[in-house]
This record gives C-alpha cells, structure tokens and sequence, in this order.
C-alpha cells in the first residue's frame, strides 16, 4: 500500500510518500523562517499556500517514478488534521481534500500528536509504549488504554519548544532557539531556575520568566541555557518516569522537535536504563513536524477502515490525542 501524506500544522510545509510493503518512507519539506520573532500565523499560512503545492509536485513525481503500474499509484491521501494553527491547517485540507478527489482516493484525516507517538511505536517495534511528546506547542505524555491515547500529563501553560523559543527571543535570537539553547548550553555551567512539577503536570512560564529575569542580571547566557536543559528536561524525565510506572509499561518512545536534543535523550535513557525500560527516539527528520509519520499513521488508518468522508473533513486546532478512536492497533479494549 502506498500513502500519501501532507503536514502543515505550523512551520513544516511538507509531504511524503509511504509504501508499507518496502517499509519505506520518501519526505519533501520546506521550512517557513520567520524573518523576525516566532511564528506568526498568517505568514506560516501564506508559507504553506506557497510551498504545499511545491512538496505535494516532488511527492507525485516520486511516486510515479516508483510506481509499479500506471500513475502515482497511491491508495489513499492522509493529512494532518490538528492540532495546529487554524490557517495553516485550512489550507492543507483543501490541499488534501482537492488531492483525494483529483486522485479518486480515500481520505484519512490524523491527529499529529497521536502521529509523533505512533512513527515512535512504529520503528520501534513497541507494543504498548508510554509516549513523551515534547515539541514546539506541546508537551505531554501519553498511555494506551480502552481505544484511546490518554494524556497521562501535560503542560499547564505553555508547549516545552515554544517556551525555550521565547526565552531566545529575548536574548536577541533567532527562530527556532532549541538548537542554540543546545549549543550554548555546551560551554555553560548550570544556573538555578525553578523546577515546577505537580504531580504529572508540569509548568514551564516562571522558569521562562526567572530566565529572562537572569539574563537581564547579567547572569551569562550559556549558564542559563545549561540551566533550562538540566532543568525542563529534568521535569520531562521526572513525568515520564512516573508515567512508566503508573502504566506499568516497560517502553518509552519520544516524539516532537525537541526531541532533536541529545541532552534530552540522554537523560530519557539514562532514566530508563536505570529502571530497566526500553527508549526509543526516531531520527531528527521523524522527530520534528514531517508529512512522513502522517503518512505512516494514515495508511494504518486506512488499513483499518478509518476514512474521511469529505464533507466531514474540517480541521480540529484543538484536536486533542485523546479525542481519537485508536481503529488501528486490533486491541482496542486493552
Ligand atoms: P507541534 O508538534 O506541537 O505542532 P511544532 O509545530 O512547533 O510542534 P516541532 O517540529 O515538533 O514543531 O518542534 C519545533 C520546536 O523544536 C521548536 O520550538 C524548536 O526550538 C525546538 N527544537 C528544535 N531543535 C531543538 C534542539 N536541538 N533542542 C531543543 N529544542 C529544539
């Protein structure tokens, strides 16, 4: 089976192919980079009305190179659905919808955090694993059980990337700050910020604030950095550790852009190993926003009956991971 999928729930302009029988997955993206700041919502959906139609051209022309008969040979077109920026997420459903219709195929519509989860379980091989999403506008964690992804915890304010974001911007610069955050952070000795976690919820805003507050003392930026990764990630390893052991699961995948850090994986693993669990974190191309993990989870979906028809197709900025009907796994009682 062969799936297209389209992302475009903030920053990632981007489509893949998925073939299921090669287990292999093409993926075309075209960033947005704001000039200045963080994202901002109309300029990321003018980004996306530019560069879909770009990504979704590359796909097509891959897929009729690799196909076996006549066409693109695709079975179905998966995109994401929400959550997301409301303008960005319209247009790459009428991309999707208008792309379903020309192809004469079925639609799946995927939630991207349940898709981040599921390209982790996919590769891993993992059965039943608890979930640490921790991306640009969330942060939670998540377990199977009865049908559904249920969010075991979760941010209180803000998501962990976005919150790392404001602190760069504060200090001059520029989107997106994980990958400086990581760099600096190198040559940094560990300054004190606060560690707010409350029971399996967590809070980043006064840790951003006492950030700024020190960078505004003089405090030197890359302690600060090395104090916000000790420190976020810290409360990240806390939660998922009691989320392991609430759930009784042994498997832990990670998902989301900030999951391209390597202090992170290192203190998940460390975690892990320490209790005898297993860790997984996909590639940085899997991690961050791609079209690849939609395309994976849609043909799941697809295999399990799960379409869209189009006029029941509208886009969810609030869709939610627990809101979803998990169709695909064959055990949905447990
Ligand atoms: P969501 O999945 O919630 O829609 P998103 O659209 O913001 O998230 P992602 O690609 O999942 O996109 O994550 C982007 C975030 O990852 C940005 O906030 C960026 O600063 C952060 N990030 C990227 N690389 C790193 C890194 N090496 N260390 C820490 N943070 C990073």
């Amino acid at each position: 089976m062969r799936v297209l999928g389209i992302e475009g729930t903030a920053w990632a302009a981007s489509a893949a192919l998925f073939d299921s029988e090669a287990d292999e997955v093409f993926i075309e993206s075209d960033p947005y980079q704001p000039d200045s700041g963080g994202i901002h919502p109309r300029e990321a959906a003018e980004h996306m009305g530019d560069a879909i139609p770009a990504v979704v051209e590359t796909v097509l022309d891959r897929a009729a190179e690799t196909a076996e008969g006549e066409g693109a040979d695709i079975d179905a077109v998966a995109f994401s659905r929400g959550p997301g920026l409301g303008p960005c997420l319209r247009i790459v459903g009428t991309a999707a919808r208008a792309l379903a219709q020309t192809l004469d195929v079925p639609l799946v519509g995927v939630n991207h955090m349940v898709a981040h989860l599921e390209i982790g379980r996919h590769q891993s091989g993992f059965d039943s694993p608890v979930c640490l999403n921790a991306s640009g506008a969330n942060a939670h964690l998540l377990g199977y059980h009865n049908g559904r992804y249920r969010v075991l915890g979760e941010t209180m304010d803000t998501g962990v990337g976005n919150a790392i974001d404001k602190f760069t911007r504060h200090v001059g610069w520029s989107h997106p700050g994980g990958p400086k955050v990581e760099r600096a952070a190198r040559d940094g000795e560990f300054h004190e910020l606060p560690y707010v976690v409350k029971g399996m919820d967590f809070s980043f805003s006064g840790i951003m604030s006492a950030a700024k507050q020190a960078a505004d003392d003089g405090v030197p930026v890359e302690d600060i950095c090395a104090g916000l990764q000790e420190t976020i990630f810290g409360m990240l390893a806390e939660v998922a550790e009691r989320a392991l052991s609430l759930t009784g699961t042994d498997e832990l995948v990670l998902g989301g852009g900030v999951g391209q850090n390597e202090r992170l994986r290192e203190m998940l693993e460390a975690m892990c190993e320490q209790r005898g669990a297993e860790f997984y974190a996909p590639e940085p191309r899997f991690l961050r926003d791609n079209a690849g993990m939609i395309a994976v989870l849609g043909a799941k979906m697809y295999e399990a009956g799960d379409t869209l028809p189009i006029p029941e197709s509208s886009v969810d900025p609030n869709f939610r991971p627990d809101q979803v009907p998990v169709t695909w796994r064959g055990d949905e009682e447990s």
